[in-house]
């Protein structure tokens, strides 16, 4: 048979491909991100072991990194609009990941410049190639395959191998070799995900492809823009938010005013994609789908403290000694690669027994649980912080299994919503879709950030019950509009089948 259709332990080979391409770009953003806040926060002198910092304070340092994590994410909405309109998701895969191996290879030098430009370069890769990434992994499946969720849970395995083999080397490298030598392994192994995607593309030849005028698909963002001058409805909310915007831009300053201004141009797309539809059942999906992702950017809101916040707080107030071995504070990033890795299947065959009883859960309930498990992950970090108020220092366990739960909640939210998304979305509009999830994620990391700039304010104790108490508040919200809720996916998850 012909290569694409070739399979590999019940999976088509082309998963694999996207596994292992897809491990190595999270490896370098991964390692990357795990040192951002601490060279930036690091002294300029030379003292550290690990080279000049930017001595940056830290709430400088979370600004940033609010703004990074976020942009890297929102870039998704370009990214998979370009994919749709102008090159097809296979070749924005492969450009993001050129752009990804300068962007890393940039980040080498020592310059302030180059750190810029980096970052810069980085966050153009990541919006190229991950939401598109993930929309060629649906694409491997025909509509109604049953096979799609065990894909997309294997897929999340390679995203964690790659972070937890990151997050596992880069801090003994640091220690080793400083700093640039840290980003410069998250470069190096970019090159690798590249060779990888280019070798396995006989693999891929099916998906991905810039589909042109089948059936009538052809997306126009700028009719569906054109038609907003003859909408009332949604005319004046473009306004209002507008209005907004500038007024927020003036407050705020440009970074907020952008924002805004760019969510307002999202906003008003997604109200005409709406009224273009042309079911209600795609209508009551489309809505149902962006509600969830308030679920998301509350999840990511909370759990992407890991990076920030958490990370200071291990940095700086956790007792790492270990049998007398002080274990790397980077180290500790890896705590959330590894559940992952030894859970998902775990939790996946939790979900397919009880499918198997016929008791499946429903996508929006794992969602909407998956909040409540990881917010109550936050109680282990306000014993921490208890524990840290009493006697100076407070014990790694509660770090552990504050990571334990989070990643358990992880599970039962982020595979989930991306095999939900290639389900609900509208076929012409799956890799918009797909952006504008990955934008509601990046939102969560900016309100992370946000959050845990407070925490200079207000200490990590308030801002660890805050979240602890706010996020099973809104998870047990969801769970009491389930049934509403899923009355809108129109059973698009009912009808799934043995395709071989
Ligand atoms: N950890 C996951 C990944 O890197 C989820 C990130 C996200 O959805 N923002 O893919």
């Amino acid at each position: 048979t012909e290569a694409y259709k070739r399979e590999l332990f019940g999976q088509p080979i082309g998963l694999y491909i996207l596994f292992l391409t897809e491990m190595w770009e999270r490896f370098s953003y991964y390692g990357m991100r795990a040192l951002l806040v601490l060279y930036m926060t690091t002294s300029s002198s030379g003292e550290d072991p690990r080279g000049a910092g930017l001595d940056w304070t830290s709430k400088e340092a979370l600004a940033l990194y609010g703004w990074y994590t976020m942009l890297v994410y929102v870039m998704s909405i370009p990214g998979g609009m370009i994919a749709d309109k102008v090159i097809g998701q296979k070749k924005a895969v492969l450009y993001g990941a050129v752009v990804l191996c300068l962007g890393h290879g940039v980040l080498v030098l020592t310059d302030v410049w180059a750190f810029y430009t980096g970052l810069a370069l980085v966050i153009l890769g990541v919006g190229l190639l991950k939401p598109n990434i993930s929309t060629m992994v649906g694409g491997l499946y025909k509509q109604g395959d049953i096979r799609r969720d065990k894909g997309f849970s294997i897929f999340y395995i390679g995203i964690n191998l790659g972070s937890l083999l990151a997050t596992l080397t880069v801090g003994l490298v640091v220690a080793k070799w400083g700093w640039h030598a840290g980003f410069g392994l998250a470069g190096i192994v970019m090159v690798l995900g590249l060779i990888n995607y280019i070798i396995g593309q006989k693999y891929l030849t099916h998906v991905g492809n810039l589909s042109k005028k089948e059936n009538n698909q052809e997306v126009s963002y700028g009719k569906l823009y054109g038609k907003l001058a003859s909408s009332r409805k949604q005319l004046i909310i473009t306004l209002v938010l507008l209005v907004f915007s500038i007024f927020g831009w003036y407050k705020m300053g440009w970074g907020y005013g952008m924002l805004f201004m760019f969510l307002t141009a999202i906003t008003s797309l997604l109200m005409m994609i709406y009224k273009d539809l042309n079911s209600n059942i795609y209508k009551d999906r489309f809505v149902v789908l962006l509600l969830s992702f308030i679920m998301v950017i509350i999840f990511w809101g909370a759990f992407e403290q890991a990076g920030g916040l958490m990370n200071l707080y291990t940095d700086t107030k956790t007792d790492r000694v270990l049998f007398g071995w002080t274990i790397p504070t980077v180290m500790f990033q890896s705590l959330n690669a590894g559940f992952i890795i030894i859970f998902a299947t775990i939790v996946a065959g939790f979900w397919a027994k009880r499918k198997l009883k016929g008791k499946e859960a429903s996508s929006l309930f794992k969602m909407a649980l998956g909040i409540i498990i990881m917010g109550f992950g936050f109680l282990f970090m306000v014993f921490a912080a208890m524990e840290y108020e009493k006697s100076g220092s407070s014990s790694m366990i509660w770090l552990v299994l504050a990571y334990l739960f989070h990643t358990l909640g992880e599970l039962c939210i982020s595979p989930v919503a991306l095999s939900f998304i290639t389900k609900l979305a509208p076929v012409k509009y799956a890799s918009l879709m797909m952006g504008v999830y990955f934008a509601a994620t990046g939102l969560g990391n900016k309100v992370a950030g946000i959050v845990g700039e407070s925490a200079s304010k207000y200490g990590e104790y308030t801002i660890f019950t805050g979240i602890l108490i706010f996020t099973v508040i809104i998870g047990v919200l969801f769970i009491a509009i389930l049934k509403p809720l899923k009355r809108l996916t129109h059973k698009a998850e009912d009808n799934e089948r043995k395709i071989g």
